[in-house]
């Protein structure tokens, strides 16, 4: 990934906005310029647009939405941000925070209503850490879907996508503006397109094995479940370009990928009062804490595995989710009479194991600070799967101000280049412990249409 100088370069193309990378960011960044009347082109590696986005459960929290106030819910802005800011202990940029949490609800009612995205409010259970309901999603909660709706709609809206385009160089010049890229087909055959403005939108380095292993060391020998190709060029341009960066330490885990299947197991089962037992049948955390930080917590575990242990009601909340629906056809969500048939399908201890399941009671302080109050006691039959810590996406990156602008260390702005979803530095604060769940949506849908916006009116002056 390179720089080159844009002197006497010629281009083959021009096109005012250019887009590196055709997840979520980018497709919402071209529909906020096709909106704007600005014509703009995605440039993505792959055959086929997919990216994270199509691997994630596509939820995207925001506050203050239609669909909430459909639903007579009381949420705003501030108390969304309130929220961001005390998952990443304060130490998120509070102007991001700020034009994400008051701009993301417009931002999903404009894809709802003008651009057909068929979002739904996600019910029946309140994300850790959020205090509201406000999760968003299409109606099969998947990011697949997501990514298809966001397809057509793109389409509609007249935003080109150059698929099997793999972007390998920016052209700029001495004062960092960007004059157009170079990118490389499968064949080998080298083009160059010239643009007024570009965005980056090609995500983080969870698929880069030496910068995780260089920044994410907790992180370095567990699976990651992104995108194989986000593999960190917006943050290697950036540096070229003498760009900021912030927090490359963050970034999204997940305590709960069935294992060995494969498979996201909703942490709904959770929130409705599951828990987490190591091999020894213990407990060893607050799984309220969150799903991310969670990650590291079964990754210490004996064997790097743990087991979620809930009842019929955790079930129910949990099958709305079709990745759910698909662990249990392939046999990895297990259900069992009581809590000896259990252990002795895991290799528990049961006496361990009913321990644990007690302490659901709440008759005592909970050893790990979770607070079990408002929800009823796990009861038989129980559900239990076999689980194990995952690398999901990378919440550092390229530091951007309120309008998705890439900036020096200085606070200078580059003159047209913009970052949008992991490819920006992100709300979640330096580490994994500060990830908000959704805060991965929030960045791509949020600051795409940021950027998207924002882009569009640098090239129409
Ligand atoms: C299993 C899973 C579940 C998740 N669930 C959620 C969720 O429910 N809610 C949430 O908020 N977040 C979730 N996330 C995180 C979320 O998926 C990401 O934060 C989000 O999709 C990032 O969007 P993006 O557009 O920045 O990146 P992507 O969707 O990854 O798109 C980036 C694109 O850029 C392309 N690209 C990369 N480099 C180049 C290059 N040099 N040239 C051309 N193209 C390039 C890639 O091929 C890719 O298609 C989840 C993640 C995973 C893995």
């Amino acid at each position: 990934m390179t720089i080159r100088p844009a002197a006497g370069v010629s281009f083959e193309a021009h096109i005012p906005v250019l887009i590196v990378g055709a997840g979520a960011a980018g497709h919402v960044a071209a529909l906020a310029c096709r909106d704007a009347g600005i014509d703009c082109a995605m440039l993505e590696r792959d055959p086929q647009p997919q990216g994270s986005t199509a691997l994630s459960s596509g939820l995207v929290p925001a506050a203050g939405t239609a669909m909430q106030r459909a639903k007579n819910l009381a949420d705003t802005p501030a108390l969304f941000a309130a929220d961001i800011q005390r998952k990443a202990k304060g130490e998120a940029d509070p102007l991001l925070v700020g034009r994400l949490s008051e701009t993301i609800g417009a931002t999903v009612d404009w894809l709802a209503a003008r651009h057909a995205i068929p979002f739904e409010l996600v019910e029946g259970f309140v994300y850790p850490g959020h205090s509201a309901l406000r999760m968003h999603g299409t109606p099969r909660r998947t990011g697949a879907e997501l990514m298809d709706c966001l397809a057509a709609a793109a389409a509609a809206a007249g935003a080109e996508v150059l698929t099997n385009a793999h972007v390998v160089a920016l052209y700029a010049d001495g004062d960092g503006r960007v004059h157009g890229v170079g990118l490389v087909r499968p064949d080998g055959t080298q083009e160059r397109l010239g643009c007024d403005a570009l965005v980056l939108a090609c995500n983080g380095f969870g698929g880069n094995a030496e910068m995780v292993a260089q920044f994410l060391p907790e992180m370095r020998d567990a699976l990651y479940f992104g995108h194989a190709g986000n593999r960190g060029d917006a943050v290697a341009w950036g540096r070229a370009l003498g760009t900021a960066t912030r927090h490359l330490g963050a970034y999204q885990g997940h305590g709960s990928v069935a294992d060995p299947h494969g498979i996201l197991i909703s942490w709904a089962v959770m929130m409705e009062g599951g828990i987490q037992v190591n091999r020894d049948g213990n407990r060893f955390s607050n799984e309220h804490h969150g799903y991310s930080e969670q990650s590291v917590a079964v990754l210490q575990q004996p064997g790097r595995i743990a087991f979620n242990v809930y009842d019929d009601r955790c079930h129910a909340a949990a099958l709305q989710f079709e990745e759910y629906r698909q662990a249990m056809a392939l046999g990895a969500v297990r259900n069992f009479a009581d809590a000896q048939a259990l252990a002795d399908a895991f290799g528990l201890p049961h006496e361990n194991l009913a321990r644990a399941i007690a302490q659901t009671e709440n008759a005592s302080p909970d050893p790990f600070g979770r607070d079990f109050a408002g929800k009823p006691p796990l009861a038989p039959p129980y559900w239990g799967v076999r689980v194990t810590g995952a690398l999901f996406h990378t919440q550092g990156g390229l530091v951007v101000d309120d309008d998705a602008r890439v900036c020096r260390a200085n606070g200078a702005k580059l003159p047209n280049l913009f970052a949008a979803g992991g490819a920006a530095c992100g709300v979640s604060g330096p580490a994994v412990w500060g990830y908000l769940s959704g805060n991965g949506l929030l960045s791509a849908i949020g600051l795409g249409r940021i950027a998207g916006d924002a882009a569009a009116r640098s090239v129409s002056g």
